[in-house]
């Protein structure tokens, strides 16, 4: 493939790219955008392995032998995984792209085919070691928030004294190495190139350990971002156009996606990636990470639901992080067609942070077809529940927590919540009395028009379903 082929190839992969993203910002054309996505990035891959910098048998041997491996893992992965993975799948992702960033900057390093002198020598060494920089601390960073994620990090927030000053340390030693990288020659280079990787590496690992309360998902589209910028470097260090305007867009989509998730959170992104966010002094009860009830709750069983949700007019449904876990979404919607052939104006009340990774609770609900135009986010619905007969709350917690407006000393203090106590009668649905991610317990549970039906999700649900359409 000619040089002016593959250039052509790329603004065209590139405008798909554009499309795609702005297709992914809406329900309906989400599809549409995937697409474009796909399709983009195959144009992207035929471009460049077939573009005039690849060339010989070897070099296509080893693309070949590398895709069916990245191939086949990637596949299995997609298969395999749980939609209740798929956050934790989503962080293993980012780390991938980040090591990849830290790995193309040593070998660029060590390749010295290309001999450079002076300023563009200056500007190649700058590429190398802000992309491993950055390469390191997404590895890093992803790995602890996959491991935060799936359980196997606990959820309590790591605050070694004088935090802060240990990062600016951190920072200090970085740039002082870097002025060391920029004057070493190829023989000594090598010995800051690794010290700061070991402080990016160690880095990343306390700003995600610092995080705490209900403040992962800002991590998460954080370090989606970061991503983004490891592939925009791994572009610079590459000289490949295409792989710095798709970095870029990551970067700066996951950017916004940030600070769009700040706002929903009520938080400075600032102090979130400062870390110790939900687990200051002020904030005791986070440190515990598994608050214990405290106080007197009114159960019900399916049968009294059903009735409660037969006689309603109207009906607010807040899925949560529970739903994805029982798979009960499938069931929800059969009981919202129910409800509304009975004439009962159902809605859904969506939280921006609901579930484990931004819009999980909006691909749940498509997955089930649960029409997008019942489906409302948390500013558009919070006004109505004083008017709504029941609030039903299937598998969510931190969201629809009262604490966060009430107690100024609740680590979720001042994040906004879905309002479910405003209505005549809340339900939530969940199996026991343990706390949800942030490790906070409810008042919501202990107040008077708030009723329990413990059990799984879907197994309640069904139950629900059964009653309604028996009556
Ligand atoms: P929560 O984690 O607060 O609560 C989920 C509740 O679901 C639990 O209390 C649990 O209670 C219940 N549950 C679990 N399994 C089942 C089941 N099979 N059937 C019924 N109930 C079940 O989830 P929310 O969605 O309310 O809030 C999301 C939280 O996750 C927030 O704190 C958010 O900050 C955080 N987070 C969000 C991310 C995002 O991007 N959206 C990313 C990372 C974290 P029980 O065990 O008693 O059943």
């Amino acid at each position: 493939m000619s040089a002016s082929l593959a250039t052509v190839s790329y603004i065209g992969a590139t405008i798909l790219f554009i499309l795609s993203l702005g297709g992914l910002s809406n329900q309906t054309t989400a599809l549409r955008g995937n697409l474009y996505g796909m399709i983009g990035m195959s144009i992207a891959v035929l471009a460049t392995v077939f573009g005039p910098k690849v060339s010989g048998f070897a070099s296509y041997a080893w693309i070949i032998g590398a895709m069916v491996v990245g191939g086949g893992i990637g596949l299995y992965a997609a298969r395999t995984v749980q939609m209740t993975q798929m956050p934790e799948l989503v962080a293993l992702m980012h780390s991938m792209v980040g090591l990849a960033a830290m790995l193309v900057g040593f070998a660029t390093y060590i390749d010295t085919s290309i001999p450079l002198e002076g300023a563009e020598k200056a500007i190649h060494e700058m590429e190398i070691y802000i992309g491993i920089l950055i390469g390191a601390v997404t590895f890093a960073g992803s790995v602890i928030a996959f491991g935060k994620l799936s359980g196997r990090i606990g959820g309590k927030t790591l605050l070694l004294p004088g935090r802060h000053f240990m990062n600016l340390g951190l920072l200090l030693v970085v740039i002082y190495f870097g002025r060391e990288f920029l004057h070493a020659d190829a023989a000594t280079g090598m010995t800051p190139l690794i010290v700061m990787t070991i402080m990016a590496l160690l880095f990343g690992v306390h700003m995600v350990m610092a995080i705490g309360g209900a403040d992962m998902p800002v991590v998460v589209s954080m370090l989606n971002s970061y991503s983004g910028w490891a592939a925009a470097a791994t572009g610079f260090m590459l000289s490949n156009d295409l792989l710095i305007v798709i970095g870029a867009l990551v970067g700066s989509s996951g950017a916004i996606l940030s600070y769009i998730m700040c706002n929903a959170m009520n938080r400075s992104f600032i102090s979130v990636i400062a870390g110790g966010f939900g687990s200051t002094s002020a904030a005791p009860k986070a440190a515990t990470g598994d608050a214990q009830p405290v106080g007197e709750v009114t159960p019900v069983n399916a049968a009294e639901t059903a009735e409660l949700l037969r006689e309603a007019k109207s009906v607010v449904i807040v899925p949560g992080y529970g739903m994805a876990v029982a798979q009960a979404q499938h069931t929800v919607y059969e009981i919202t067609k129910v409800l509304r052939e009975k004439g009962v104006n159902v809605r859904f009340g969506i939280h921006p942070v609901a579930g484990r990774m931004p819009g999980h609770m909006n691909v749940l609900l498509a997955e089930a077809k649960v029409p997008y135009d019942i489906v409302f986010e948390m500013d558009e619905l919070n006004d109505d529940f004083p008017t709504t007969d029941v609030a039903i709350v299937i598998g969510a917690n931190d969201i629809v927590n009262p604490a966060a407006q009430d107690d100024p000393t609740s680590p979720i203090a001042g994040m906004p919540v879905l309002e479910v106590w405003k209505a005549k009668t809340s339900i939530v649905m969940k199996r026991s009395m343990a706390s949800g991610y942030a490790g906070v317990d409810n008042p919501l549970f202990y107040k008077e028009n708030n009723r329990m039906l413990f059990g799984d999700a879907k197994k309640m649900l069904d139950e629900v379903l059964t009653v309604l359409k028996a009556s």
